[in-house]
């Protein structure tokens, strides 16, 4: 038999290894602006055509190429980084592996023009699918500039699969934030589609988180400085109530390179446990600086895990440094771990009673204003501490006749819990019917029917009525809108911004109002009715981790995801009490949905029971 192993030719073996280094866009992006970092550049900048599609081009003031490194840079496992296995526990260089340009050009239309400073003339090369197609001298200033057009040109495959260019433009902002938050001493600018993205000017490393999350973010950020033995730790992390409701700006960096730790983030949280409601994250942006010898970067081919020699100790240690910061910028007042936690839900407004405009936005509830308010509502949560029987008593609450001791207290803690939200139930619903209701543990509303009984999920049922509405008013386009006294003015990020700006049309369909809409800042001066003007960043913000969960899926529908998102935010939630009419309300609106039976997200929002099922269990 004859033999039938054969060796990959180079051109295949750098598509293979290109699967591996080059996912999408912003794969690309990453290795280039590394190898820009890795040449010493103090400028770069990075242009970008359709999300990354027909261009990604990087320019540098670097050291640059002579003739004989520029064309041997796109040979596979050709790098200056690293000459011997040893150099591998000393890697000072964000690239090391010599793969990436190999790996890029396999599948992309490649340019590279290079100049080494003194040098009169430059380098010009292009290369397609590995094919030098052009060499030749060039003019060109000092340092690199890299283009890769019409990549995964020849693995249709891989372009197929490629996201919406939102999608792909996010993965690239994301990797551009990492590159630059990384090195402030770098100045970088990004242009997508001609116009400037980010400028970003050398600076301290509060300014450029600044720069990049917008101004509102200097307030917000504590500063956390630890030295030990094994590690450095410097940078910022948030002020518990500035919690987001996304993970986006949370980001490690150890020796200037930005990993994905579980275990680490697990440290962080738990330095905040108490300060944060759950669904919430903090905010963190922290260097860590390690010897070199006692991590392993070469676990992962994208190099965004790493593997540390003494995790528990850096567990211990950064635990401990952002509790400390948090403590001593006092943002941890004394804990009560007594707490019923069914009190610290987000319709529990702090600000609640304040009747003057307010354009600063209590975006989180912090529990430990709590201790501070009223008397009324401490004996309320005192009471919910000291008799648990309150709870049971509540449940006969329906059944017993008015004026009795146990309705009083009941109303109490209605009144308490109740939000701005019940304005949801006009008042000229105050009709007299007949179907009796009744609210079982401030979750399910039971209400009796012809063949029985039906019980309803009161936040599923609210999600749907609210949906309904909504996306009627984003089809016919005619929402009503409450004019707001001052408007309302608030901050995001760049991205954030962009995310917004594709769903101003439709937001403006449910009734938002803007009156500017440009850099970083949003301004409102008119709400959808029935959306207090305290919900609005809320809202918002939800809307924006809601997009960025969803645009992963193509097939996604802004009028539906806004629909949804808004519902979701609205919606009165489990634990809230309702009075008698607002639960004949919920009951009439959601029987007058369309579809009554599934909350917008496909769960069921009642179930029947009928006196057969009754009898039966009787029998
Ligand atoms: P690695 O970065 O792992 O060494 P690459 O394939 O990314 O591998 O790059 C190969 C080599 O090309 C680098 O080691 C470097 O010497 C050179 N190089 C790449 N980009 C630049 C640049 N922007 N400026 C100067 N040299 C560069
Ligand atoms: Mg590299």
């Amino acid at each position: 038999m004859s033999d039938i192993i054969q060796l990959l030719p180079d051109h295949v073996a750098n598509q293979i290894a290109a699967g591996e280094v080059v996912q999408r866009p912003a794969s690309v992006v990453k290795e280039l602006l590394e190898n820009s970092i890795d040449a010493g550049a103090n400028t770069i900048k990075l242009i970008i055509k359709d999300a990354g599609k027909t261009l990604i081009q990087v320019i540098d003031n670097g050291k640059g190429m002579t003739v004989t490194d520029a064309r041997l840079s796109f040979e596979r496992h050709a790098t200056s980084k690293i000459r011997s296995a040893e150099d591998l526990f000393s890697i000072n260089t964000k690239g090391f592996r010599g793969e990436a340009l190999a790996s890029i050009s396999a599948i992309a239309h490649v340019e590279l023009k290079t100049k080494q400073d003194g040098d009169e003339l430059g380098t010009l090369i292009k290369i397609e699918g590995s094919t030098v197609k052009h060499q030749d001298v060039t003019v060109t200033p000092k340092g690199t500039s890299l283009s890769v057009k019409n990549l995964f040109f020849n693995i249709p495959a891989r372009r197929n699969f490629l996201k919406s260019n939102n999608v792909e433009l996010r993965h690239i902002i994301d990797e551009f934030h990492r590159v630059a938050l990384a090195h402030p001493n770098i100045a970088f600018v990004m242009y997508h589609n001609g116009s400037e993205s980010f400028n970003l000017p050398t600076s301290n490393y509060r300014q450029r988180v600044v720069n990049i999350f917008g101004g509102k973010t200097n307030e917000k950020l504590v500063p956390v400085e630890e030295e030990t033995e094994v590690l450095k730790i410097s940078g910022f992390v948030g002020k518990p109530e500035f919690a987001k409701r996304t993970k986006n700006e949370q980001f490690f960096f150890v020796n200037d390179r930005f990993i994905k730790s579980a275990y680490l983030n697990h440290a962080i949280n738990s330095a905040y446990e108490g300060l944060i409601k759950d669904g919430s994250y903090p905010s963190y942006f922290l260097n860590l600086t390690v010897d070199p010898k006692t991590i392993d970067i070469n676990i992962h081919p994208t190099k965004t895990e790493i593997k540390f020699d003494d995790e528990h100790t850096l567990y211990a240690i950064l635990r401990s440094a952002v509790k400390h910061s948090l403590g001593q910028f006092n943002i941890a007042p004394v804990l009560d771990f007594d707490r019923d936690n069914n009190l610290d839900t987000p319709y529990d407004y702090k600000n609640k009673g304040v009747s003057s405009p307010s354009v600063e936005v209590d975006r989180s509830f912090n529990p430990f204003q709590e201790e501070t308010r009223t008397s009324k509502s401490t004996h309320i949560v005192a009471s919910y501490k000291k008799e648990p029987a309150a709870q049971w008593e509540s449940l006969y609450v329906g059944l017993e006749s008015k004026g009795t001791k146990t309705e009083r207290h009941f109303s109490e803690v209605e009144f308490e819990s109740e939000s701005e939200n019940t304005s949801l139930f006009s008042e000229d619903k105050l009709v007299e019917t007949t179907q009796t209701t009744y609210q079982l543990l401030n979750k399910y509303i039971i209400s009796t029917i012809k063949s029985g009984m039906m019980i309803l999920d009161q936040h599923r049922a609210h999600q749907r009525i609210l949906y309904e509405g909504f996306l009627k008013h984003l089809t016919i386009k005619e929402a009503v809108s409450q004019q707001l006294l001052f408007p309302l003015t608030l901050e995001f990020s760049l991205s954030e911004m962009e995310l917004l700006l594709q769903l101003k049309e439709d937001l403006e369909h449910t009734g938002f109002v803007f009156s500017a809409f440009k850099d970083n800042t949003i301004s409102i001066t008119g709400v959808p009715v029935n959306v207090p003007e305290s919900e609005v960043s809320i809202i918002l913000e939800q809307l924006i981790s809601d997009v960025e969960q969803e645009v992963t899926d193509s097939n996604f529908s802004a009028t539906d995801l806004l629909a949804k998102s808004m519902s979701k935010s609205l919606a009165i939630k489990t634990g809230q009490s309702l009075t008698k009419i607002e639960q004949e309300h919920l009951v009439n609106s959601l029987f007058a949905c369309k579809e009554p039976s599934v909350s917008p997200t496909n769960r069921v929002t009642f179930i029947t029971m009928s006196v057969d099922d009754f009898d039966k269990k009787f029998m």
